[in-house]
């Protein structure tokens, strides 16, 4: 059994200060896989000491020799990505595709913000007009400083290098708080910016959970910027804790996206659109879209195709290339899915998928994908987000309903048109409240693209330049001309 009591902490793996440890369960078999250090606040008091002294010489770089290090840092990820897809299916136990995307996705990420890195140094004090006769204003980006990151397991990999690769491309340097139920792979991954030469202290992790280490490390007053990838619950508490202090913070939370499938669809596409979106990663996707609007005059050719497709599942062991559906990441989240499940069938609601046969294993966290149609607007199904397999669905006849209908949720984060229709799917798009929409697609999220949401799907946008204006600051300097 594997046994993880080390933080990275100024370029050294250091012993955890804490005893304390809490088990890690495979999610494909249920048994004990590793033991994990809790972690403390002392290690996060060294850990942000460690950051704060390094940051003076990191910030003081080049936006491009920091883009170099970030360069390296992709290269070493793709030399080791074997092993992080392995990690991440041993760990979140999702499918190895779709492990297989997560390093793809965060390679792609630390090389779009090297590029964007290149640019930055040119820009830096550049003459703006100010409409003011007689004054000149240079425009100046620094880095906000010290920032706590704390990400999720569903997309291990990715979602840590939504924050690390601009964090570091501004001049920030880092305390990272990873999921305790992945660090593996973010261990990984931190490994591999030491591997490619990152400075003493620029990047430092603390493993542990939320209590003994996430709220310590967002109290901590030497850090200037929180980044937060995770619940809405844990949001609130992390904005709570960035008041004190009145430090900025960035969350990405929680979603309950539409999917409008209009009249003129073909339904292969939309059959496959609509699965992917809410099946993907067994439905552990803040951007799963996870309410389904259909015309009512395409929707039992829908259905009927969505029932041939459960057929196909194949639930087992996520490392195994012909496995369709893999466990949910822990027997809480089972249960939790399960719950919602019972309380739709409870009130009535029909399981399209009840007579598909699908087997599932006899241990791990297995959860029966569901999809529930005529779901009422105001039922916690159709309101709240799930984070499993469960697709709720409505029908409609007026296209103006089914917007008023999608835009019917305290979330905003993604959606997705599914049309013949490219005209008619974009005026859709333009009237549907989302950061992101993707017609006739699937959960396409280039690295130049922006991410994040409207509502309780959180603050600010990650990705793009916009990702890396969440870790500066703005100063003007004016003098007369
Ligand atoms: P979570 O909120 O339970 O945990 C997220 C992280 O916060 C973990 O590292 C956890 O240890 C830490 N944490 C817990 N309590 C804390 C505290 N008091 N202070 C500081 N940190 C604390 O979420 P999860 O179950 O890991 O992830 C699932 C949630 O994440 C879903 O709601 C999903 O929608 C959301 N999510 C959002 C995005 C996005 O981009 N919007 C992406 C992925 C996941």
């Amino acid at each position: 059994m594997l046994t993880l009591t080390q933080h990275l902490i100024d370029n050294q793996w250091v012993p955890s200060q804490s005893p304390h440890t809490q088990s890690l369960y495979s999610p494909v078999t249920g048994a004990l896989q590793a033991e994990l250090t809790r972690g403390s606040v002392a290690d996060v008091d060294h850990a942000v000491h460690a950051a704060a002294a390094a940051f003076p010489v990191w910030s003081a770089l080049s936006a491009a020799q920091r883009g170099q290090y970030l360069d390296a840092i992709a290269t070493e990820l793709a030399s080791r990505a074997e092993i992080l897809i392995a990690d991440s299916v041993r760990f979140s136990g999702k499918l190895i595709s779709e492990a297989q995307l997560d390093v793809e996705d965060a390679i792609a990420c630390f090389r779009y913000y090297a590029e964007l890195a290149n640019t930055l140094d040119a820009q830096q004090g550049q003459v703006r007009d100010i409409q003011s006769p007689g004054f000149e204003a240079r425009c100046y980006r620094r880095p906000l400083g010290v920032v706590a990151m704390i990400t999720p397991w569903n997309f291990p990999l990715v979602t840590a290098a939504w924050k690390i690769a601009p964090a570091l491309a501004a001049g920030c340097t880092i305390v990272w708080k990873p999921s305790e139920l992945t660090p593996l792979p973010e261990q990984y991954l931190a490994a591999c910016a030491i591997a490619a030469g990152l400075p003493n202290g620029v990047l430092n992790m603390v493993h542990g959970d939320g209590i003994n280490v996430g709220a310590p490390l967002c109290a901590h007053p030497l850090v200037n910027k929180i980044s937060f990838t995770g619940s809405n619950a844990v949001g609130e508490q992390v904005m709570r804790a960035a008041a004190q202090g009145t430090r900025p913070v960035s969350l990405e939370l929680g979603g309950k996206s539409p999917i409008i499938v209009m009249e003129d669809s073909d339904i292969d596409n939309a059959c496959d659109w609509v699965w992917s979106g809410i099946f993907t990663n067994s439905g552990q996707m803040c951007s799963a879209t996870s309410r389904l609007l259909v015309h009512q005059r395409i929707a039992p050719a829908l259905y009927a195709a969505l029932k041939l497709r459960a057929k196909e599942f194949i639930a087992g062991d996520p490392a195994e290339a012909r496995t369709s559906l893999a466990p949910l990441i822990s027997a809480t989240q089972q249960k939790t899915v399960q719950a919602f499940q019972q309380h739709a069938k409870q009130d009535g609601l029909v399981d399209l998928l009840e007579s598909v046969p699908i087997t599932l294993p006899a241990s791990g966290y297995f959860v029966r994908p569901s999809i529930f149609l005529n779901v009422p607007s105001d039922h916690d199904l159709w309101q709240k987000e799930i984070f499993g397999p469960v697709l709720c669905v409505q029908e409609f006849s007026d296209t103006a309903d089914a917007i008023t209908l999608a835009n019917q949720q305290q979330f905003g984060l993604a959606a997705t048109v599914i049309s013949g229709n490219a005209q008619q799917a974009h005026s859709i798009a333009q009237q549907l409240v989302s950061g992101v929409t993707w017609i006739n697609s699937h959960q396409f999220v280039p690295a130049a693209g922006s991410w994040g949401g409207y509502g309780r799907s959180g603050i600010g946008r990650e990705l793009g330049p916009w990702g890396l204006e969440a870790y500066q600051g703005i100063s003007h300097i004016y003098s007369p001309t």
